[in-house]
């Protein structure tokens, strides 16, 4: 009963199998596999069964259910969830239990999913390989010599290891899209506004986006269907109606221009990975789409401003773990402020510091003009490549990151090389346009290779459509 796709699982529920026997067979794959895997921090095995049962009764007794009625899901540990703990991957919130649902939480609840735990993460999601946890060593399922990728890592893994069939994770940067392309699952980051974010714990608030891991395009496009749509709880959220992702996920997308980003092609891209994109790419010309060349000339600074801007908006955001409401509290302080600095100090790990250390640089007088200020240029030039790439292609195509998995260790070192496997991902998030990764091969080691559509703002029913038919022509 694991392995197999949501779909898959929908039918066999329909058809009379149980969700409680379904939850069973996934908490059994986690018992055998998590312990060399180290996908999850909490697994609630009653409060999971509970749900199940629920669920089975309603179905039962012949009340309407929702669209992922008993499906098993886990959840990145920055959402939060009644109950259970929000540790953020941290030693600051260690202990902290959430008392309330994130929206994303409700909405999963409303369409009856059942949820099983919550997954590490790179401390407060600042990472690309999981190792910057404080809490746990999540290895690649595929391999455990490498990382899973980050900083959803343990979304990613516990999907791949058919720990669970579907998974949420976050994207400030790539976090979902990289841990998907090194684990060879699908990973998507949706149109920042799309999913509300009240309830994630805030890295960098103008880039943040909830987003859904599963092992292929039509469970991802089920996840992201429950969970979208306008919240008056988070601002930011856009009054869009949530997008109708399944009625046309398999239709025949029609003539299709690709375009390739010329900047993405050059070194320090992979052979292996440049020739699985390639053979995705024939595929896709040889089913009559039409390849067109964009140039992104400002890809060089993406990362110095994605960087520059993470960080700023990390500093603010995490100024609230100061041990007052929540959060670790120092017992060695004897005055109000050592509280604040011992707290944070025995609180965060290194590479929270080094961005909290960054983003308040970056941001203080006689240094703002030169790095946030010209950031934030960058930005808009970055929207505007988007906007001149859109204005002739329905779609990008790119490898998803430069390279497969690494090694554990090989670029916890060097932070600007650990910063740089993020090149291809962060200007999806810098434009805020929807953006998925999905396998299209593996190396001659065995790891995963994944590559990147991405398509205009609120135009997800499109790029799941065009998604699922690059799975179809891969997999063939
Ligand atoms: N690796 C990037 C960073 O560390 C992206 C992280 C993310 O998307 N949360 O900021």
């Amino acid at each position: 009963m694991t392995g197999t796709t949501v779909k898959d699982m929908l039918t066999a529920l329909a058809g009379g199998e149980t969700s409680e026997a379904l939850v069973q067979a996934h908490l059994k794959q986690i018992r055998e596999r998590d312990e060399a895997v180290g996908a999850f921090l909490t697994v609630d095995e009653d409060g999971a069964l509970q749900q199940a049962r629920d669920i089975d009764r309603k179905r039962a007794a012949g009340e309407p259910l929702g669209s992922l009625a008993g499906i098993p899901v886990a959840v990145k540990d920055n959402i939060n969830v009644t109950g259970l703990k929000t540790t953020c991957g941290s030693k600051i919130l260690a202990d902290f239990v959430s008392p309330y649902d994130a929206t994303v939480i409700q909405r999963l609840r409303e369409a009856d999913a059942v949820i099983v735990g919550k997954t590490n993460m790179d401390e407060f999601a600042m990472g690309s390989s999981t190792e910057y946890s404080a809490l746990k060593k999540t290895v690649n399922p595929v391999n455990p010599d490498y990382v899973p990728g980050g900083s959803s890592g343990g979304s990613t893994a516990a999907v791949r290891a058919d720990m669970v069939p579907l998974a949420l994770g976050s994207s400030t940067g790539g976090s979902i899209r990289q841990p998907a392309s090194f684990c060879g699952v699908v990973g998507m980051k949706p149109t920042y506004g799309r999913v509300s974010r009240y309830g994630l714990t805030a890295y960098g608030s103008s880039l943040d986006q909830i987003g859904p891991i599963a092992r292929d395009v039509d469970g991802a496009a089920r996840l992201l269907q429950a969970v979208a749509g306008h919240d008056d709880r988070d601002t930011t959220s856009a009054y869009d109606e949530a997008p109708d992702l399944i009625t046309d996920l398999e239709k025949d997308p029609g003539p299709i221009k690709v375009g390739v980003i010329d900047e993405f092609m050059g070194d320090g891209l992979d052979d292996e990975v440049r020739a699985a994109f390639q053979t995705a790419l024939d595929r896709l010309t040889a089913a009559g789409a039409e390849v067109v060349h964009c140039s992104f000339p400002h890809t060089e600074y993406a990362i110095p401003a994605y960087y520059l801007v993470a960080t700023a908006e990390a500093s603010a955001n995490l100024a609230r773990f100061d041990g007052v409401r929540y959060s670790h509290r120092s017992t060695e302080a004897r005055n109000l402020k050592e509280m604040y600095t011992h707290s944070r100090s025995e609180g965060f790990g290194p590479e929270v510091k080094r961005r909290i250390l960054l983003g308040t640089y970056c941001l203080s007088s006689g240094y703002y003009e030169g790095f946030y200020l010209n950031a934030q240029k960058v930005r808009t030039k970055i929207i505007n490549d988007f906007q001149t790439a859109f204005a002739e292609v329905d779609v990008l195509l790119s490898p998803t990151c430069p390279t497969t998995a690494f090694k554990f260790g090989e670029k916890t070192d060097d932070p600007v090389s650990m910063y740089l496997s993020d090149i291809y991902t962060v200007m999806a998030n810098l434009a805020g346009v929807p953006a998925l990764s999905l396998p299209v091969g593996a190396d001659s080691k065995g790891l995963p290779i994944g590559a990147q559509l991405i398509t205009p703002r609120f135009t997800e029913a499109r790029l799941f459509q065009l998604a699922c038919h690059t799975e179809k022509l891969v997999g063939e």
